[in-house]
């Protein structure tokens, strides 16, 4: 396990690879937009590129998949007010045993601030399967919600006949998932090969038994249903100098977000603006750590230190103090809903951790080998 040379992103993240300064692909870029400066150019170059989906009388121009949390607020404030597109926003919700009342209040926020939204609901009961298969297979519940979550969006842009679909952040440039990046550095039509979404992404789900029916809502259209309707994802994160997670916090603060008010402790969340409308994203922060060495606070950091507003070293401490805090509550509460106990729980965390990078003591303590910013 390495270290980027710049900011603390380890290279075990999928799909990555450090450029031979062993720099992470995100610091790459960052590197590049700093000296660029470009943002003027940037911004004629997306009115140019959206000029042809503009006023469609009979028609949304564009569609927008929001959960009402920091990113899909800012975004579909920016693309109404300022580049004047009508959106039509899509959320899919997390079933009532899992999503937070904060999570309601914050799509309640968003239909406040006058946009049409499709709410999208999928049945609890293939959820909760779903969910269970997912932990009990790879230690990750969100495995199958995750497909339904970015499948939604193509999908009900394909019924609306909508053709332009905006998304928030490039998940190859901006991340470091490198697979993703597309013919420009806003075209977003490579999606469909993330980490989450590639290679026959639900064949597990088969596998384990699940109906073609009850698939449907977990299916990422094909390229072919994308070239039929003329599909297109741009990807805003690159048109917008000042981007970041706690950017896209502290503006839709301003409008009305609410925020998760637990400590740190329990959270691994620094500032409580991630993943709003539900809580176990805390749980999975804490088995990505085990896995691949990294969790919520290296995003955090990573991205300030980019940005020259936290020193590495002070990363260091923050990512070794919080990385992989998760409260018991939380992982009761999962517990629960998928109908396992908590010694089941552990032993699947266990039998996953990565051994390379942790080691488990005999009284269940999980121990990393490496150390934070210098590696293995
Ligand atoms: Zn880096």
């Amino acid at each position: 396990m390495k270290y980027c040379k710049n900011c603390l992103q380890p290279d075990t993240r999928p799909n990555t690879k450090f450029s031979k300064d062993q720099l992470c692909p995100a610091c790459c870029y960052y590197d590049k937009v700093r000296d660029l400066n470009d943002w003027e150019e940037r911004y004629n170059e997306l009115l140019r590129v959206i000029k042809k989906y503009r006023n469609n009388r009979s028609n949304f121009d564009c569609i927008i998949g929001v959960s009402g949390g920091k990113d899909s607020t800012r975004q579909a404030l920016w693309v109404r007010d300022k580049l004047g597109l009508k959106p039509l926003l899509v959320s899919l919700t997390y079933p009532p045993q899992q999503v937070t009342e904060r999570g309601v209040n914050n799509l309640s926020n968003l239909i406040n601030l006058g946009f049409d939204v499709v709410i999208s609901s999928l049945s609890p009961i293939t959820w909760k399967e779903m969910l269970k298969e997912g932990f009990k297979s790879f230690t990750n519940w969100a495995k199958g919600s995750e497909l339904a979550l970015l499948s939604c969006v193509p999908q009900i842009a394909i019924k609306y006949k909508i053709n332009l679909i905006l998304w928030g952040e490039n998940p190859g440039l901006q991340l470091g998932d490198l697979k993703t990046v597309g013919k420009t550095e806003y075209d977003g039509n490579n999606l469909k090969f993330m980490n989450t979404l590639d290679g026959g992404s639900d064949k597990w789900l088969q596998q384990a038994g699940f109906s073609e029916k009850k698939l449907q809502p977990y299916k990422y259209p094909s390229q072919r249903e994308f070239e039929k309707s003329s599909l297109q994802i741009i990807y805003l994160g690159w048109f917008w100098k000042d981007w970041s997670i706690i950017n896209n916090g502290m503006y839709s603060v301003l409008t009305g977000l609410e925020i998760r008010k637990d400590q740190v402790e329990n959270t691994g969340d620094l500032h409580g603006i991630f993943s709003l409308d539900e809580d176990w994203v805390t749980l999975n922060q804490m088995i990505k750590y085990y896995k691949y060495g990294f969790g919520r606070v290296s995003d955090y950091v990573n991205e300030e230190i980019r940005f020259g507003k936290m020193s590495r070293d002070e990363g260091i401490k923050l990512v070794e103090l919080y990385d992989e805090s998760c409260g018991q509550k939380y992982i009761d509460e999962f517990t629960n809903f998928i109908g396992i106990s908590n010694e089941e729980f552990w032993t699947n965390i266990y039998r996953n951790v990565n051994k390379d990078l942790f080691t488990i003591e005999n009284n269940g303590t999980i121990k990393r080998k490496f150390k934070v910013g210098i590696g293995l």
